[in-house]
């Protein structure tokens, strides 16, 4: 053997090598991106500005009643006739619940005043060991919270006393559904200062059917009919908040940025509550405070929550939502434009329509067809095999085999996808949260920021897929030449 053919063997091996770890490890990497976005608390520094305010806020009330309708998304909240009647007797609120739109740390939001980047828990979904430092429910003596499933969330925040209360309520958690009702109501009735009613049939409609579901529907009705018989059955002076947390994708799901999700409805109604014809958009850490100030509750120092007229008076839209900065989006650009640069200049004999990394293009525009921008409501997003991702990268995979099998070079198509998955993992943390940390270097936490961090995980499917065709053409390409010399001879 020459020399010559020696060399050439051994690039194409080092290319095989290559190639093949593309192909086999993007996925293994995805699921361990996922695990970190949703397994780990840790907080991130933001440079909110909500205003600086110092005006009164809502005046002590004798009795506060907060009533959480968990997953019931705007649209659906809005023709609700219990639900209206309170926004009629009092305020409608939008409510930005911040991001990302999952129950637990929202409600973290709710009863300290503190963003889910403040607290740290971000996708938090088990129980707290103890109550976030400052939690409003833990400074009332008396207070009660019920929760119709899912007691782990009640149980975080310092409750005097939580319902399914192991010791006297049924352990099966059909008998307490079928019971929850009836317990609602007796516990709003009470006399204690703080009964919090958290109901969980509309979110579990969602997860199962979506919220375009008939199912969705009719858990929305019950939950309204017994939002109308908690009103009934309540103190005539208590002062009422009712919200939800998040709300639902047609199809099911939560946990993104998107305004359908993020912004709910609210309705406060009571005493120091001025009846109001127009709608308010506020943020729930906005709400965290007035729940505290009718509660004679201290928030942490860094709760941000404004005082009530001022929060009515300023809608401030999107500023607790967490933002790459000017150096991260610096340098996302840069890396971006390196992976184009050299996919461009990967066949520079040929023609610039050629040089089109047309494959990733074509990836693109098939998981935008199925799924739309990347967000982490979606469950393909977070699903471990990325299965229905991968499915429409299929199309783009096999035209990267066919350029490949045409002489084009592995990296026209692998290094746009590569320079724009570092994009979108320097946009989302990923270096300081995950990466680094995986080195040592660091403090983990969650590589979580809206709409980059599902970006990343459809990204990673993309250079995956696209890998994949690519390696097959490198494997099959040298075949198919020998095969071709063979016949001409
Ligand atoms: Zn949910």
């Amino acid at each position: 053997m020459t020399a010559l053919r020696t060399g050439s063997a051994t690039r194409w091996l080092l290319g095989a090598a290559a190639l093949a770890i593309l192909a086999l490890g993007a996925n293994p990497a995805r699921k361990a991106f996922v695990r970190a976005l949703v397994g780990r608390d840790g907080q991130v520094p933001t440079d909110m500005f909500l205003g600086t305010s110092a005006g009164p806020g809502l005046a002590p009330a004798a009795r506060v009643r907060v009533v959480l309708i968990d997953g019931l998304g705007a649209a659906a909240a809005s023709e609700l006739p219990a639900l209206s009647a309170v926004c009629a007797a009092g305020q409608e609120l939008r409510i930005d619940v911040g991001f990302p739109t999952v129950s637990l740390p929202v409600q973290a939001a709710l009863w300290t005043g503190r963003t889910q980047q403040q607290s740290g828990l971000q996708y938090r979904a088990t129980q707290l060991a103890a109550p976030p430092p400052g939690a409003s429910p833990a400074q009332v003596a008396d207070s009660v919270a019920l929760a119709e499933s899912h007691p782990e969330i009640v149980r975080s925040f310092g409750f005097a006393a939580t319902r399914p209360d192991p010791s006297r309520d049924p352990e099966d958690p059909e008998a307490w559904r079928a019971a929850f009702p009836e317990q609602a109501i007796a516990a709003v009735a009470s006399p204690s200062r703080l009964v919090h009613v958290h109901v969980l049939r509309v979110d579990e409609a969602g997860h199962a059917a979506g919220a375009a579901s008939s199912a969705y529907a009719e858990a929305v009705r019950g939950a309204d009919e017994l939002l109308g018989r908690l009103r009934a059955a309540g103190p005539k002076d208590a002062l009422w908040f009712v919200l939800a947390d998040h709300g639902h994708r047609p199809a099911g799901g939560h946990g993104g940025e998107e305004p359908e999700i993020r912004i709910v409805r609210g309705c406060v109604a009571g005493p120091g509550i001025a009846p109001s014809p127009t709608s308010a958009s506020i943020h729930v850490v906005d709400l965290a405070r007035a729940v505290a100030d009718a509660l004679g509750a201290e928030l942490p120092s860094d709760a941000r929550g404004r005082p009530w007229a001022d929060a009515l008076a300023d809608p401030s839209p999107g500023v607790t939502l967490p933002r790459p900065g000017p150096v991260r989006v610096g340098v996302a650009g840069l890396l971006l434009a390196l992976g184009l640069g050299l996919g461009v200049r990967a066949d520079g004999t040929r023609k610039l329509w050629s040089r089109v990394p047309w494959a990733l293009l074509l990836a693109l525009l098939g998981l935008g067809v199925m799924f739309g921008w990347p967000s982490l409501s979606d469950p393909p997003v977070f699903a471990p095999r990325g299965l229905q991702l991968w499915l429409a990268c299929v199309p783009a995979a096999v035209l990267a085999l066919g350029l490949g099998l045409a002489g084009q070079s592995p990296r026209a198509q692998l290094a746009p996808a590569l320079g724009s998955l570092a994009a979108a993992l320097v946009l989302c943390r990923a270096p300081e949260a995950w990466l680094l940390p995986m080195l040592g270097v660091g403090e983990a936490g969650p590589p979580l920021m809206p709409r980059w961090s599902a970006t990343v995980s459809v990204l990673f499917v993309v250079v995956r897929s696209l890998a994949e065709g690519v390696a097959l053409a490198w494997v099959l390409g040298p075949l198919l030449r020998r095969l071709r010399s063979r016949t001409r001879a």
